[in-house]
């Protein structure tokens, strides 16, 4: 199995993905009675608020890499369940669960391998959604959601490693 992405930057997600498309794409979205189902609550919401989208966005770069970027992803058209993770329902709700999916919402033709772009593009997608359904605007107020509630209140994994005083 090859190696998970590096992570995004945030910065990076606000390039692959402007405002002015990010609206265009959720005006059409909202105009789908089935796509406009998907929301994000219970489990997949509080995973959300207690991971931070940094870490959620990380997850959504390992199942675009893996599902979705090969020419002919593994069960293509079932492989996105429609809950268990946050990532997944933000699939559904924007129209990039599969192949068939991404080529009639996004242009992003089948039957190829997905671009390092477009991938970052797909990611950029996924996190603006779950940015929104969590009430918050990429450019603003993000960081907090960026981090996640549970890291800004105690210390990462990595700094409980620290070594104790003696
Ligand atoms: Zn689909």
């Amino acid at each position: 199995m090859e190696n998970p992405p590096q992570p995004v930057a945030l910065e990076q997600l606000q390039a692959a993905l402007s405002e002015a498309r990010w609206d265009r794409l959720a005006q059409r979205l909202s105009r789908s009675r089935f796509r406009r189902r998907f929301r994000l609550r219970g489990a997949e919401r509080s995973y959300v608020q207690r991971e931070g989208l940094a870490r959620v966005t990380h997850q959504a770069q390992v199942f675009v890499a893996r599902r979705l970027a090969p020419a002919r992803p593994p069960r293509d058209g079932k492989q996105t369940p429609y809950r268990g993770h946050p990532v997944f329902v933000a699939q559904h709700a924007t129209g990039t669960c599969c192949r068939k999916c991404l080529e009639r919402w996004h242009g992003i033709a089948a039957g190829k391998p997905l671009t390092e772009q477009e991938q970052l593009y797909v990611v950029a997608v996924l996190a603006r959604w779950l940015a929104a359904e969590m009430g918050t605007q990429m450019g603003t107020q993000l960081s907090s959601l960026w981090q996640g509630e549970q890291r800004g209140l105690f210390p990462s994994p990595e700094e409980t490693h620290e070594a104790p005083s003696p």
